[in-house]
């Protein structure tokens, strides 16, 4: 019988968020090893799918958890926390006895403060253990930053075909799947197609134009027999990294021919989108007069720049400061990541009164600690709950615990530690309805779509400054290649050393 070794190691990086992510992160998700692993988290994300596609396999096959690390996203993970990876494979990979393949979930951004392809570094570091022959089928968020490590150390990389990402399931069955053809003798080659250009996640949806189309005819490319599988990453931006951009993967079966001809007709058609997905955001007074000015409620105002779901601190103050100045009839509803907030809370007790310094403590550089006066309305030993749809799937999500601070017209969430800043759920595990209010701050620059535009009255994007900022000029990058647009106006991508010369 087949034994098939599955290993999850996932965590989307922004290298401007100054908070490392450590050990305790991912531990708050839960460390999965060994058999407890397929027993715990068998059905979540991409491990569920790759259960489910080994099921639908010819033959018996026996799936062995190795290990299951995940960490919401967030900073770059520190050194110690790289070396904690490497021990927990060694010694897991060692336990998992014979394999006759690997299939590992990564997100494919992830960060160390040594390391810019910690991804890569993990293949690479598998590859060793496992040896140079064990198929070895790697899934990525396509949010990844693909680097030649990662193709030459993976043997097939699979990539989510949709965003909001909807799919981490599927994308685990489509590696079993192709893991099984590989076992079949399948010869899988990469081609890659790198673009000079980085867009925010606001307009990358793939279920609307311009990207629905092309995304349509990525899935026709990887229905192709000799396709095993097709991607375009539109790769988070908030990595400051060498070849930084989007890219096309075509994985063939031994036809580089054909992938690098179905690769750059796939880039030909994404290059010339890139303006449509530039997307036109408010500064915070003139987002809040927007939301005040429309009739209907909840108004979502989607504070992108500090999104936790891009791996931002999730404690900016700036859209706070402007909503605490404001008469708001109906009321906000806004989040907030701040543990000593939230012990602050604590002390005072349900009814007390809560002056303190919020925010600005994780994301120091974009944001400034905020004195607020309020009373505390409730607290919660624990902020919690499962997300499936886009972040996750039967992932359980652990805030730490919750203090709601009411200050005038501004209900202020404070959790201990951050979670998807895209879920209505963010804000109902404590029992607050984002329906009852007429205006409500998401930390997500898209995501929060899938599950607050069916009953969103209006959607507003804000320009507020932050790590996962879309006005990329912003930022400061010091190692990407240039020229790279939009921080530089480029007339044709071809002639572009950095991509000719790739
Ligand atoms: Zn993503």
């Amino acid at each position: 019988m087949k034994r098939i070794g599955l290993i999850q190691i996932l965590q989307e990086s922004n290298c401007f968020n100054p908070v490392l992510t450590v050990q305790a992160d991912y531990e708050n998700f839960g460390v999965g090893t060994g058999s407890e692993m397929l027993a715990k988290y068998g059905e979540v994300g991409e491990i569920g799918g790759f259960m489910e596609g080994l099921k639908k396999w010819p033959e018996a096959v026996e799936p062995v958890g190795v290990l299951r690390l995940q960490a919401w996203s967030g900073g770059p993970a520190a050194p110690s926390t790289k070396a904690w990876f490497l021990e927990m494979l060694t010694e897991q990979l060692g336990q998992a006895g014979r394999l006759d393949g690997l299939l590992i979930a990564l997100h494919g951004a992830m960060m160390g403060a040594d390391e810019p392809d910690l991804d890569g570094w993990l293949l690479e570091e598998i590859r060793g253990l496992a040896g140079p022959d064990l198929p070895i089928v790697a899934s990525l968020d396509l949010h990844a930053y693909v680097t030649d490590r990662m193709t030459r150390c993976a043997t097939a990389l699979v990539v989510y075909l949709t965003f909001p990402h909807m799919d981490q399931r599927e994308t685990g069955m489509r590696a079993a799947s192709v893991l099984r053809r590989i076992l079949s003798g399948a010869r899988p080659v990469s081609s890659l197609v790198r673009l000079p250009m980085i867009t925010g996640g606001e307009l990358q949806s793939t279920f609307v134009p311009p990207l629905a189309t092309i995304f349509q005819k990525l899935e026709e490319a990887e229905g192709r027999n000799e396709v095993l599988s097709a991607a375009i990453l539109m790769t988070q931006a908030y990595l400051d990294v060498p070849q930084l951009g989007w890219s096309v993967l075509i994985v063939t079966d031994n036809r580089s021919d054909i992938g690098n001809r179905l690769a750059e007709e796939l880039a030909t058609l994404c290059w010339p989108i890139r303006e449509q997905l530039v997307m036109k955001f408010l500064e915070a007074p003139a987002c809040l007069d927007r939301a005040l000015a429309c009739a209907g409620q909840p108004v979502v105002i989607a504070d992108g720049a500090d999104a936790t779901n891009s791996g931002g601190g999730g404690d900016s103050i700036h859209m706070l400061n402007e909503m605490v100045g404001r008469h708001i009839p109906g009321g906000a509803l806004t989040i907030m990541v701040d543990p000593q907030a939230v012990s602050h809370a604590n002390e005072a007790g349900a009814g007390g009164a809560f002056v303190f310094a919020v925010g600005g403590k994780r994301d120091n550089v974009f944001s400034k600690p905020l004195k607020i006066s309020g009373t505390v309305k409730s607290l919660h030993p624990k902020a919690g709950y499962v997300l499936t749809g886009h972040g996750g799937n039967n992932l359980k999500i652990d805030m730490g615990r919750a203090a709601v601070v009411q200050m005038a017209d501004v209900t202020l969430l404070l959790v201990e530690k951050p979670g998807p800043g895209s879920t209505p759920l963010m804000y109902r595990c404590v029992g607050l309805e984002p329906k009852d209010f007429k205006v409500v701050i998401v930390k997500s620059p898209a995501g929060f779509r899938a599950e607050f535009g069916p009953f969103a009255a209006d959607i507003i994007l804000s320009d507020c400054p932050g790590c996962a900022s879309t006005r990329f000029s912003s930022l400061p990058y010091r190692r990407i290649n240039r020229p790279l647009w939009p921080l530089d106006q480029i007339d044709d991508w071809r002639a572009v050393d950095w991509i000719k010369n790739f």
